[in-house]
């Protein structure tokens, strides 16, 4: 399914929607309940409007209506020639008040509260309340009366009669006049000399009551101008100050009130309902939204599920053809339904040739048959990887590790599916590094673990195997070669090694290389000593011939240590160390030759071990120390040089005489940092004495073959900042013996750094007058075996003579060693020797005791060299 069509915007969410239409509902029923609440206010005030309307009509109606009864009425009573016969002249009060044709009855019965008549000169009859009075109407009146009476006369219908309001007692009254003229056909008085009939109406509230009830107005009533409200409708009564008013129904706002409460409820409710409504909707709609959410979100997920699985596909693809290894797939039949394209790659083949193909036709496993194999695939989880071999398009054969997995379909296995990963490199780089696992990188010898591996097997019979001869071989004089030639060199003397070795052997012979310089040869079914030291003779004589290294010949030898298996054990290890003692012992026979195992050399060798072990320990822990020896003049009195003498002050044994371990340390590589331990310790020393004494330091030639001494001295001198003009340095013939050319080139670069050089013991080896020509000495110490016995009148003076003779004649400084009595001194003075140094004149003395005894022959005045100091 492609997911990826429905990735158009979706609508949007119907929560929105919903809103929008409570929205618009809402606005709606707000704007419908304005317009019927704007209706229904406009009805109440048009309604009290009306009322208003209606409460003026009705008051004016009502007033007007008083207005003409009153008018009538007065009308009457005016318009009646009766009344005029006795009202018009003289009032006649007995008709009037008396038989009450205008008397009480008018106040009592018809409400009049004032009834006058009166001319413009006077008010002729006042009856107030009922009650005729004598007064004038103007006491009662605040209307003016003549122009009451001025009104009344002077209209042109004499008959009307006028009303106004006035106040009457302080109170609104309705006031009617009329001009009291006769109703019969006698001619019409003068108007102006009628007189007038004035009723007076008080407006009380009672009578007020009455006209509005008949009006339907409530409570009609007067009220003083100022005191009524704007709005109130209200009928003025003229000049009186003061207005009808009557009570407004305001039926208006009675609708409102009784409508509103009911109203505001019903809305109250419409508004809640249609609140919960759209909240119900909204809900219904987040609902919906929710949901259309969810759906959106489980569609992006399943979007970016696609994209991942599209990704992953991608990926897939390219792992599968860039990686080296090629993936393929089987049916349960085993046959190959997929190869990836990186098959052929590796294999060569095309796909199309394999698939369909039996997968066991193409791979095979000789530990593991492949059907097996898949078939445990199924029971264990975690089955390992198999290791497969194939033939590839050439036809080489290459190996691959397969891993699988089974397809499984409805609960069951379809095929399985894996990689194929070519390790044929790997397997030939595990070859090849269990090749030089057991093998020497250098030589291509077997090394000391296939040694170890192959006696093992050679020893497991015992007394029923062949017998076996292990020789273990060492070459002299290798080291030098290698340090001062470099490791070329060395290399190139260790292959040819291997070569010769492997040249004087039998096939069924083991030469193996242990390390260094050290080799091995087993010889099997050979160990009569006859035999063997025929053997040992040739491969000496073959490893003596000189190896040629850059058009120079190198010269090397060989000792060899020799055990045999049927008289030294069949432990390959005890066999190996055996050797490894007799090889010991050989070397320290002197180089070139070859020692069997005995016994007894074991523990011979075992202390010198210990011993060496001892003086390692020894230089670590600083327990060498230097003894100082002086050397004279003849005279025996001036000192020239010291010599320093190397002590071990070993912890168990006491102090230690060179004799004792220097030529342990030659024969070790010790010798080489105790060499340059002396010559630091006896530079830093001689620093601190008078700068005229020279100092002397014995050279060893182990230390001329193992290590570079021009380096060595160069470097204490720079060091310590001893002046090498001040050093010299005492060697032996041997020097010479051993490496000739090599010699002279070091003593001429000692001799470039300023330092002396002294031939120690001459006269005790090959001593030939030949090397101090050819060598640049100094000088030359006579051994003191010479010496001793020069005084008991032997050959020996002379010899001493001779070279003292000779030495001179070459230049040389001659010092005659061991001179132990002053008769000794007292020849050699005769004898013209330069120098001397012995016991008569001073012991090798500590540092601590050689500083005081140097301070003892300051204070002499010249050197002391018969100090008790130096002798004891
Ligand atoms: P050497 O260089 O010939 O030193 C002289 C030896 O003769 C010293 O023995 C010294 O103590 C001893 N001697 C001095 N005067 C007399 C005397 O009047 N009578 C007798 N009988 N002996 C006397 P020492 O100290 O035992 O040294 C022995 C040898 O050890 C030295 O012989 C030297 O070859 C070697 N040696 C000593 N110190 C060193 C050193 O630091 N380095 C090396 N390479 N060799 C050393
Ligand atoms: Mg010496
Ligand atoms: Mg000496």
């Amino acid at each position: 399914m492609d997911f990826s069509t429905h990735a158009a915007p979706l609508p949007s969410p119907q929560r929105n929607a919903t809103r929008r239409l409570a929205f618009a509902v809402g606005v709606l029923f707000i704007a419908g309940v304005i317009t019927a609440v704007g209706a229904l206010f406009s009805i109440a005030t048009r309604l009290d409007d009306d009322d208003v309307n209606d409460n003026l009509f009705y008051s004016t109606r009502a007033l007007e209506n008083r207005i003409l009864a009153s008018k009538n009425y007065i009308t009457s009573y005016a318009y009646w020639t009766t009344a005029y016969e006795h009202l018009s002249a003289q009032v006649d009060t007995n008709w009037a008040y008396v038989e009450q044709n205008l008397g009480k009855t008018l106040f009592t019965s018809d409400g009049y509260d004032g009834v006058f008549v009166l001319n413009r000169e006077q008010t002729k009859y006042a009856v107030v309340r009922g009650q005729l009075v004598e007064a004038n109407i103007s006491g009662f009146l605040k209307a003016s009366a003549t122009a009451l009476v001025d009104q009344v006369q002077l209209q042109s219908d004499l008959t009307k009669p006028v009303s106004t309001y006035s106040l009457f007692e302080d109170w609104p009254a309705l006031v009617t006049a009329a001009a009291i003229i006769p109703n019969d056909e006698r001619p019409t008085e003068e108007p102006r000399n009628t007189s007038v009939l004035v009723f007076v109406d008080k407006l009380t509230p009672a009578k007020l009551r009455k006209i509005g009830s008949g009006f339907g107005l409530n409570n009609l009533t007067l009220a003083p101008d100022e005191t009524i409200e704007a709005g109130q409708p209200r009928v003025p009564l003229d000049s009186t100050g003061y207005s009808l008013v009557a009570d407004l129904e305001r039926p208006g706002q009675q609708l409102l009130w009784s409508l509103l409460p009911t109203l505001g409820s019903i809305l109250l409710i419409l508004m809640l309902l249609t609140g919960y409504f759209f909240r119900h909707a909204l809900r219904s709609s987040q609902y919906v939204d929710n949901s259309f959410e969810a759906m959106q979100t489980s569609h992006r997920a399943m979007q970016a599920a696609n994209q991942a699985l599209e990704a992953s596909e991608e990926r897939f693809r390219a792992v599968a053809e860039a990686a080296s290894d090629w993936i393929w797939e089987i049916d349960r039949h085993l046959s190959l339904t997929y190869l990836s394209a990186r098959f052929s790659t590796v294999t060569g083949y095309p796909r199309e040739q394999w698939l369909g193909q039996d997968i066991m036709q193409l791979l095979s496993c000789d530990t593991t048959p492949l059907e097996l194999w898949l078939k445990k695939l199924n029971e264990e989880v975690n089955a390992s990887d198999l290791r497969c071999t194939y033939r590839d398009e050439t036809g080489q054969q290459r190996y691959c590790r397969l891993s699988a997995r089974p397809i499984v379909e409805s609960h069951s296995i379809v095929g399985y599916r894996g990689t194929a990963s070519d390790i044929t490199d790997e397997v030939a780089a595990h070859a090849q590094i269990q090749h030089l696992s057991m093998h020497d990188a250098l030589t291509g010898l077997p090394n000391r673990n296939k040694l170890a591996r192959y006696l093992e097997e050679a020893l497991q019979l015992k007394e029923h195997a062949a017998p076996l001869s292990l020789l273990m071989i060492d070459l002299d004089n290798f080291k030098p070669i290698n340090d001062s030639l470099g490791h070329p060199a060395g290399d190139a003397v260790l292959q040819e090694v291997a070569r010769r070795l492997r040249e004087c052997t039998r096939d069924h012979d083991i030469v193996a290389r242990l390390g260094g310089d050290e080799f091995v040869v087993v010889l099997s079914g050979m160990d009569s000593h006859q035999e063997i030291d025929r053997f040992c003779t040739r491969l000496i004589g073959s490893l003596h011939e000189p190896v040629m290294f850059e058009h120079h010949p190198l010269h090397i030898g060989a000792s060899i240590g020799i055990t045999l298996s049927r008289r030294h054990g069949f432990e390959a290890a005890e066999l190996i160390r055996c050797a490894d003692i007799a090889l010991y012992q050989a070397k320290s026979e002197g180089k070139n030759t070859w020692c069997y195992f005995e016994a007894h050399m074991s523990d011979q060798i075992q202390t010198r071990r210990q011993m060496e072990d001892d003086l390692r320990k020894a230089l670590k822990d600083n327990e060498l120390v230097l003894h100082y020896q002086p050397r004279y003049k003849v005279d025996g009195k001036e000192i020239v040089s010291v010599e320093a003498l190397v002590r071990w002050q070993h912890p168990t044994k006491g102090l230690l005489g060179p004799d004792l371990f220097i030529p342990l340390a030659e024969q070790t590589d010790l010798i080489v940092p105790l060499g340059r331990w002396v010559l630091r310790e006896a530079c830093q020393t001689a620093l601190t004495w008078p700068a005229e004494i020279l100092l002397s330091v014995n050279l060893s030639p182990a230390q001329f073959a193992l290590s570079d001494v021009v380096q060595d001295v160069r470097e204490v001198l720079v060091e310590t900042r001893f002046p090498g003009s001040r050093l010299e340095l005492e060697i032996t013939e041997n020097v010479m013996l051993n490496d000739t050319d090599g010699a002279l080139t070091t003593m001429n670069a000692l001799k470039e750094l300023g330092v002396r050089l002294n031939m120690d013991d001459f006269g005790t080896g090959y001593s030939s007058l030949g090397y101090l020509r050819a060598y640049p000495f100094d000088g030359i110490k006579i051994d003191k075996r010479f010496i001793a016995s020069i005084s008991t009148g032997s050959n020996d003076r002379a010899v001493v003579q001779a070279i003292i003779g000779l030495g001179k004649a070459m230049g040389l400084n001659v010092t005659a060693e061991g001179v132990e009595t002053e008769e000794q001194l007292a020849i050699l003075g005769k004898d013209q020797c330069n120098e001397v140094q012995g016991y008569f004149m001073s012991r090798p003395i500590d540092k601590m005791a050689f500083a005081r005894f140097l301070q003892t022959s300051k204070r002499s005045g010249a050197v002391n060299h018969r100090s008790n100091t130096a002798r004891s």
